[in-house]
């Protein structure tokens, strides 16, 4: 029919499972940085970690900085050496403290690799990974992730900061977007 969607969406976490995870995140977090000497820099990888980052950190019970890394891949999302252009670089200063790497998705691990060795760089005195969606099955290189809010099989998900062409990155759940076979005349 003309004008409607080729596509299906199917909610695979709904919004009570995000808000109730992240609130136990926050609390894992809480008290593994309550012993720090100096507030953790939390670092969000704009633009698709930006409403979990800001729910998080509403959980979290110990002081800490906020900063954005803006990247975006080279050739796409599917560059096979993960090699990402920086469009946004920190204003803090890492060195000498702790960080806490925030992502909303960890699918082939490229990606988060490429940050991860990029930000070793400047010398920080530690790295954690949070990664909101865990997609193990997809994983091309280890890349360590220290908190993880869900693992999921291979889909295509959106909501939740996730796009698909800059759609649905407001929906309140994980959704898995799949495309309708086309329908025979
Ligand atoms: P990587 O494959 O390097 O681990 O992930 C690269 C980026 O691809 C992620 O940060 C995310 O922006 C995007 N991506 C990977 N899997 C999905 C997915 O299922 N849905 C959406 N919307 N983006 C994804
Ligand atoms: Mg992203």
């Amino acid at each position: 029919m003309k004008g409607e969607k080729d596509y299906n969406l199917d909610v695979v976490i709904n919004q009570r499972e995000i808000e109730q995870r992240v609130i136990e995140l926050g609390e894992i977090i809480s008290q593994d940085y309550a012993s720090s000497e100096s507030p953790p820099v939390i670092v969000a990888v704009l633009r698709g970690s930006v409403y979990f980052v800001v729910d998080l950190t509403r959980q979290l019970s110990v002081p800490f900085h906020l900063d954005f890394m803006g990247i975006s891949s080279y050739g796409g999302s599917s560059d096979p050496f993960g090699v990402v252009r920086i469009t946004k670089d920190l204003e803090v200063n890492i060195y000498g403290r702790d960080v806490l790497l925030v992502e909303n998705i960890v699918d082939t691990g490229l990606t988060l690799n490429y940050l991860l060795k990029n930000l070793y760089t400047r010398r920080p005195s530690s790295i954690r990974v949070c990664a909101f969606i865990d997609m193990k099955a997809r994983r091309l290189i280890d890349v360590p992730i220290d908190y993880k809010g869900f693992e999921l099989p291979d889909l295509f998900v959106v909501g939740y900061g996730l796009d698909y062409q800059e759609c649905y990155r407001n929906l309140n759940e994980i959704a898995s977007l799949k495309v309708k076979p086309k329908e025979k005349n």
